[in-house]
Protein backbone atom coordinates (compact mmCIF):
# COMPACT_ATOMS: atom_id res chain seq x y z
CA UNK A 1 0.00 0.00 0.00
CA UNK A 2 1.19 3.49 -1.27
CA UNK A 3 0.43 6.89 -1.29
CA UNK A 4 -1.61 6.90 -4.25
CA UNK A 5 -3.66 3.54 -3.23
CA UNK A 6 -5.18 5.98 -0.26
CA UNK A 7 -8.18 6.61 -2.94
CA UNK A 8 -10.32 7.55 -0.07
CA UNK A 9 -8.75 10.45 0.85
CA UNK A 10 -6.28 11.78 -2.44
CA UNK A 11 -6.09 14.87 -1.11
CA UNK A 12 -4.41 14.03 1.90
CA UNK A 13 -2.08 11.52 0.84
CA UNK A 14 -1.04 13.77 -1.60
CA UNK A 15 -0.20 16.76 0.64
CA UNK A 16 1.49 14.67 3.33
CA UNK A 17 3.50 12.48 0.58
CA UNK A 18 4.83 16.15 -0.72
CA UNK A 19 5.61 17.29 2.77
CA UNK A 20 7.83 14.38 3.30
CA UNK A 21 9.29 13.97 -0.33
CA UNK A 22 10.75 18.18 0.68
CA UNK A 23 11.42 17.16 3.80
CA UNK A 24 9.20 19.61 5.15
CA UNK A 25 6.95 17.57 7.48
CA UNK A 26 5.39 20.07 10.25
CA UNK A 27 6.06 19.00 13.74
CA UNK A 28 2.07 18.56 14.90
CA UNK A 29 -0.43 17.49 12.09
CA UNK A 30 -3.87 17.42 13.58
CA UNK A 31 -6.07 14.90 11.50
CA UNK A 32 -9.67 15.98 11.96
CA UNK A 33 -12.92 14.69 10.36
CA UNK A 34 -15.70 11.92 11.27
CA UNK A 35 -15.25 8.66 12.02
CA UNK A 36 -14.20 5.76 10.03
CA UNK A 37 -12.67 8.18 7.05
CA UNK A 38 -9.07 6.49 7.36
CA UNK A 39 -7.50 9.31 9.91
CA UNK A 40 -5.63 6.27 11.87
CA UNK A 41 -4.89 4.15 8.29
CA UNK A 42 -2.93 7.09 7.40
CA UNK A 43 -1.36 8.20 10.39
CA UNK A 44 0.19 4.76 10.71
CA UNK A 45 1.40 5.16 6.80
CA UNK A 46 2.86 8.49 7.34
CA UNK A 47 4.62 6.94 10.22
CA UNK A 48 6.07 4.04 8.04
CA UNK A 49 7.04 6.09 5.25
CA UNK A 50 9.30 8.85 7.54
CA UNK A 51 11.23 4.74 8.62
CA UNK A 52 10.31 2.49 5.55
CA UNK A 53 14.14 0.97 4.36
CA UNK A 54 12.83 0.31 0.95
CA UNK A 55 10.60 3.26 -0.49
CA UNK A 56 11.73 7.02 -0.06
CA UNK A 57 9.10 9.06 1.15
CA UNK A 58 6.41 6.06 1.02
CA UNK A 59 6.18 2.65 2.83
CA UNK A 60 6.64 -0.70 1.26
CA UNK A 61 4.85 -2.51 3.90
CA UNK A 62 7.44 -5.61 4.26
CA UNK A 63 10.51 -4.21 5.67
CA UNK A 64 10.94 -4.65 9.30
CA UNK A 65 10.48 -1.22 10.34
CA UNK A 66 7.05 -0.80 8.20
CA UNK A 67 6.56 -4.67 9.78
CA UNK A 68 7.27 -3.10 13.62
CA UNK A 69 4.96 -0.08 12.73
CA UNK A 70 1.87 -2.50 11.61
CA UNK A 71 2.60 -4.61 14.39
CA UNK A 72 2.79 -1.82 17.20
CA UNK A 73 6.23 -2.25 18.55
CA UNK A 74 8.48 0.09 16.64
CA UNK A 75 10.84 1.94 19.61
CA UNK A 76 10.46 5.36 18.13
CA UNK A 77 6.71 5.01 17.27
CA UNK A 78 4.61 6.10 20.52
CA UNK A 79 0.49 6.04 20.57
CA UNK A 80 -1.75 6.79 23.23
CA UNK A 81 -5.46 6.56 23.17
CA UNK A 82 -7.80 7.64 25.98
CA UNK A 83 -7.25 5.48 29.27
CA UNK A 84 -10.81 5.49 30.02
CA UNK A 85 -13.04 8.32 29.61
CA UNK A 86 -9.99 10.28 29.16
CA UNK A 87 -5.96 10.60 28.11
CA UNK A 88 -4.41 11.35 31.22
CA UNK A 89 -1.58 13.50 32.47
CA UNK A 90 0.53 10.07 33.57
CA UNK A 91 0.18 9.16 29.74
CA UNK A 92 1.12 12.35 28.33
CA UNK A 93 4.31 12.66 30.63
CA UNK A 94 5.21 9.00 29.96
CA UNK A 95 5.25 9.92 26.04
CA UNK A 96 7.20 13.19 26.64
CA UNK A 97 10.39 10.76 28.26
CA UNK A 98 10.03 8.70 25.28
CA UNK A 99 10.23 11.50 22.93
CA UNK A 100 13.23 12.76 24.85
CA UNK A 101 15.11 9.79 24.45
CA UNK A 102 17.43 9.82 21.64
CA UNK A 103 16.03 7.27 18.54
CA UNK A 104 16.73 4.32 18.05
CA UNK A 105 16.20 3.20 14.84
CA UNK A 106 16.88 7.22 13.10
CA UNK A 107 16.88 10.83 13.49
CA UNK A 108 13.12 10.64 14.05
CA UNK A 109 10.55 9.82 16.52
CA UNK A 110 6.87 10.05 16.20
CA UNK A 111 3.99 9.86 18.08
CA UNK A 112 0.24 9.37 17.35
CA UNK A 113 -2.45 10.89 20.17
CA UNK A 114 -6.04 9.13 19.24
CA UNK A 115 -9.27 11.37 20.26
CA UNK A 116 -6.55 13.80 21.73
CA UNK A 117 -10.18 16.24 22.29
CA UNK A 118 -10.72 13.94 24.82
CA UNK A 119 -7.98 15.19 27.37
CA UNK A 120 -8.30 15.94 31.26
CA UNK A 121 -7.19 19.84 31.60
CA UNK A 122 -3.69 18.81 32.89
CA UNK A 123 -2.72 16.65 30.02
CA UNK A 124 -3.75 19.16 27.63
CA UNK A 125 -1.77 21.42 29.66
CA UNK A 126 1.46 19.48 29.37
CA UNK A 127 0.71 18.16 25.93
CA UNK A 128 1.06 22.01 24.82
CA UNK A 129 4.50 23.05 26.51
CA UNK A 130 5.80 19.76 24.75
CA UNK A 131 4.01 21.38 21.24
CA UNK A 132 5.71 24.73 21.95
CA UNK A 133 9.00 23.08 22.21
CA UNK A 134 9.34 20.24 19.91
CA UNK A 135 12.40 18.08 20.25
CA UNK A 136 14.26 17.94 16.91
CA UNK A 137 12.73 14.75 15.07
CA UNK A 138 9.32 14.31 16.44
CA UNK A 139 6.42 14.20 14.91
CA UNK A 140 3.03 14.32 16.31
CA UNK A 141 0.31 13.10 14.36
CA UNK A 142 -2.96 14.22 16.95
CA UNK A 143 -6.26 12.73 16.01
CA UNK A 144 -9.67 14.06 16.30
CA UNK A 145 -13.19 13.67 15.47
CA UNK A 146 -14.35 16.86 17.31
CA UNK A 147 -11.90 19.24 15.93
CA UNK A 148 -14.04 22.11 17.56
CA UNK A 149 -13.54 21.14 21.25
CA UNK A 150 -9.28 21.45 21.45
CA UNK A 151 -7.74 23.93 22.66
CA UNK A 152 -7.48 26.78 20.25
CA UNK A 153 -3.55 27.61 21.73
CA UNK A 154 -3.03 23.35 21.05
CA UNK A 155 -4.86 23.72 17.61
CA UNK A 156 -2.50 27.05 16.49
CA UNK A 157 0.45 24.78 16.89
CA UNK A 158 -0.34 22.15 14.50
CA UNK A 159 -1.24 21.84 10.97
CA UNK A 160 -5.00 20.95 10.87
CA UNK A 161 -5.57 18.51 8.03
CA UNK A 162 -9.20 17.95 7.62
CA UNK A 163 -10.28 14.60 6.33
CA UNK A 164 -13.84 14.80 4.11
CA UNK A 165 -16.38 12.40 4.90
CA UNK A 166 -16.45 9.13 2.34
CA UNK A 167 -18.08 9.22 -0.45
CA UNK A 168 -20.29 6.45 -1.24
CA UNK A 169 -18.59 4.67 -4.14
CA UNK A 170 -15.65 5.18 -2.40
CA UNK A 171 -16.53 2.71 0.07
CA UNK A 172 -18.21 0.42 -2.05
CA UNK A 173 -14.54 -0.07 -4.06
CA UNK A 174 -13.02 -0.15 -0.82
CA UNK A 175 -14.92 -3.16 0.56
CA UNK A 176 -15.68 -4.93 -3.08
CA UNK A 177 -11.42 -4.78 -3.18
CA UNK A 178 -12.08 -6.70 0.62
CA UNK A 179 -13.65 -9.07 -0.86
CA UNK A 180 -17.54 -8.59 -0.04
CA UNK A 181 -20.01 -9.24 -2.60
CA UNK A 182 -20.81 -5.63 -4.50
CA UNK A 183 -24.87 -5.97 -4.18
CA UNK A 184 -24.11 -5.81 -0.13
CA UNK A 185 -21.09 -3.20 -0.22
CA UNK A 186 -23.33 -0.76 -2.40
CA UNK A 187 -26.43 -1.06 0.22
CA UNK A 188 -23.97 -0.83 2.98
CA UNK A 189 -22.56 2.44 1.88
CA UNK A 190 -25.43 3.85 1.61
CA UNK A 191 -25.98 3.67 5.18
CA UNK A 192 -23.18 4.37 6.63
CA UNK A 193 -20.30 7.25 5.77
CA UNK A 194 -18.14 5.14 8.04
CA UNK A 195 -16.29 2.43 6.30
CA UNK A 196 -15.79 0.43 9.55
CA UNK A 197 -19.66 0.65 10.00
CA UNK A 198 -19.92 -0.48 6.61
CA UNK A 199 -17.57 -3.51 6.63
CA UNK A 200 -18.93 -4.75 9.96
CA UNK A 201 -22.47 -4.53 8.22
CA UNK A 202 -21.31 -6.10 5.03
CA UNK A 203 -19.81 -9.23 7.54
CA UNK A 204 -22.95 -9.80 9.41
CA UNK A 205 -25.28 -12.15 8.61
CA UNK A 206 -27.89 -10.50 10.06
CA UNK A 207 -27.84 -7.24 7.27
CA UNK A 208 -27.85 -9.71 4.18
CA UNK A 209 -31.07 -11.67 5.89
CA UNK A 210 -32.62 -8.17 6.29
CA UNK A 211 -32.10 -6.72 3.20
CA UNK A 212 -34.28 -10.17 2.13
CA UNK A 213 -36.94 -9.78 4.61
CA UNK A 214 -36.98 -6.27 2.76
CA UNK A 215 -37.68 -8.05 -0.64
CA UNK A 216 -40.39 -9.92 0.84
CA UNK A 217 -42.43 -7.53 2.72
CA UNK A 218 -42.35 -5.30 -0.43
CA UNK A 219 -43.80 -8.32 -2.53
CA UNK A 220 -46.24 -9.15 0.19
CA UNK A 221 -47.37 -5.57 0.30
CA UNK A 222 -49.03 -5.89 -3.03
CA UNK A 223 -50.83 -9.08 -2.28
CA UNK A 224 -54.45 -8.75 -1.00
CA UNK A 225 -54.10 -11.08 1.87
CA UNK A 226 -52.46 -10.50 5.86
CA UNK A 227 -49.61 -12.39 5.02
CA UNK A 228 -47.07 -9.33 5.62
CA UNK A 229 -48.64 -8.80 8.69
CA UNK A 230 -47.97 -11.71 9.83
CA UNK A 231 -43.73 -11.74 8.16
CA UNK A 232 -43.70 -8.36 10.66
CA UNK A 233 -45.33 -10.23 13.51
CA UNK A 234 -43.14 -13.46 12.68
CA UNK A 235 -39.73 -10.98 12.99
CA UNK A 236 -40.76 -9.27 16.54
CA UNK A 237 -41.66 -12.89 18.16
CA UNK A 238 -38.07 -14.85 15.86
CA UNK A 239 -35.41 -12.45 16.68
CA UNK A 240 -34.96 -10.40 19.93
CA UNK A 241 -32.45 -7.74 18.25
CA UNK A 242 -34.99 -6.89 15.17
CA UNK A 243 -36.37 -3.73 17.29
CA UNK A 244 -32.78 -2.27 17.75
CA UNK A 245 -32.17 -3.31 14.00
CA UNK A 246 -35.65 -1.41 12.86
CA UNK A 247 -33.86 1.97 11.86
CA UNK A 248 -31.53 0.41 9.37
CA UNK A 249 -34.34 -2.47 8.66
CA UNK A 250 -36.52 1.26 7.22
CA UNK A 251 -33.64 2.46 5.75
CA UNK A 252 -32.97 -0.76 3.68
CA UNK A 253 -36.93 -0.52 2.85
CA UNK A 254 -36.11 3.32 1.35
CA UNK A 255 -33.41 2.17 -0.69
CA UNK A 256 -35.17 -1.00 -2.06
CA UNK A 257 -38.74 1.04 -3.03
CA UNK A 258 -36.74 4.06 -4.23
CA UNK A 259 -34.50 1.27 -6.78
CA UNK A 260 -38.18 0.18 -8.28
CA UNK A 261 -38.73 3.66 -9.03
CA UNK A 262 -35.62 3.30 -10.99
CA UNK A 263 -36.36 0.45 -12.74
CA UNK A 264 -39.74 1.78 -13.58
CA UNK A 265 -37.38 5.25 -15.08
CA UNK A 266 -35.18 3.43 -16.16
CA UNK A 267 -32.49 4.45 -14.49
CA UNK A 268 -30.74 1.00 -14.11
CA UNK A 269 -27.61 2.91 -13.69
CA UNK A 270 -28.80 4.60 -10.37
CA UNK A 271 -29.89 1.39 -8.50
CA UNK A 272 -28.27 0.41 -5.00
CA UNK A 273 -29.47 -2.96 -4.93
CA UNK A 274 -27.78 -3.68 -8.89
CA UNK A 275 -27.61 -7.13 -7.79
CA UNK A 276 -31.31 -7.89 -7.63
CA UNK A 277 -32.04 -6.13 -10.80
CA UNK A 278 -34.69 -9.21 -11.73
CA UNK A 279 -36.37 -9.16 -8.21
CA UNK A 280 -36.69 -5.48 -8.90
CA UNK A 281 -37.97 -5.48 -12.20
CA UNK A 282 -41.04 -8.05 -11.33
CA UNK A 283 -41.48 -5.58 -8.36
CA UNK A 284 -41.70 -3.05 -10.55
CA UNK A 285 -44.75 -4.31 -12.51
CA UNK A 286 -46.77 -4.67 -9.56
CA UNK A 287 -46.12 -1.42 -7.88
CA UNK A 288 -47.69 2.08 -9.39
CA UNK A 289 -45.32 5.13 -8.94
CA UNK A 290 -47.65 7.20 -6.32
CA UNK A 291 -47.72 4.02 -4.19
CA UNK A 292 -43.71 4.08 -4.41
CA UNK A 293 -43.29 7.59 -3.23
CA UNK A 294 -46.11 7.34 -0.99
CA UNK A 295 -44.93 4.32 0.32
CA UNK A 296 -41.38 5.93 0.85
CA UNK A 297 -43.19 9.08 2.04
CA UNK A 298 -44.88 6.73 4.86
CA UNK A 299 -41.24 4.83 5.61
CA UNK A 300 -39.73 8.32 6.52
CA UNK A 301 -42.70 9.02 9.14
CA UNK A 302 -42.24 5.43 10.49
CA UNK A 303 -38.65 6.09 11.36
CA UNK A 304 -39.05 9.31 12.91
CA UNK A 305 -41.94 8.28 15.35
CA UNK A 306 -39.81 5.08 16.31
CA UNK A 307 -36.98 7.86 16.98
CA UNK A 308 -39.53 9.76 19.11
CA UNK A 309 -39.87 6.22 20.61
CA UNK A 310 -43.74 5.03 19.68
CA UNK A 311 -44.06 0.81 19.63
CA UNK A 312 -41.52 -0.35 17.15
CA UNK A 313 -44.11 -3.13 16.41
CA UNK A 314 -47.05 -1.05 16.34
CA UNK A 315 -45.69 1.46 14.42
CA UNK A 316 -44.76 -1.23 11.67
CA UNK A 317 -47.89 -2.93 11.67
CA UNK A 318 -49.22 0.53 11.32
CA UNK A 319 -46.95 1.29 8.20
CA UNK A 320 -47.85 -2.09 6.77
CA UNK A 321 -51.83 -1.24 6.45
CA UNK A 322 -51.24 2.19 5.55
CA UNK A 323 -49.31 1.22 2.47
CA UNK A 324 -52.16 -1.83 2.00
CA UNK A 325 -54.79 0.99 2.02
CA UNK A 326 -52.96 2.73 -0.29
ZN1 LIG B 1 9.04 -0.48 4.33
Amino acid sequence: MTWDSFTEQPRVADLLAGSLRHDRLAHAYLFAGPKGVGKKRIALHLAKAIFCVNLPADACGECVQCRRIDAGNHPDVHYISPDGASIKIDQVRALQKEMAMRAVESSHKVYVIEHVDKMTVQAANSLLKFLEEPPAGVVALLLTENAHSILPTILSRCQTISFAPLQPEVITQRLIAEGIASGLAQVASQITANLDEARVLCQSDWFAQLRNVVIQLTQELKQRNSQALFTIQDLFLKHDRFKEALPLFLDLLILWLRDILYVQAGRQQRLINGDQQDVLQGQALIWTKSELLHGIELVMDTRNRIERNANPQLALERLVLQIQEG
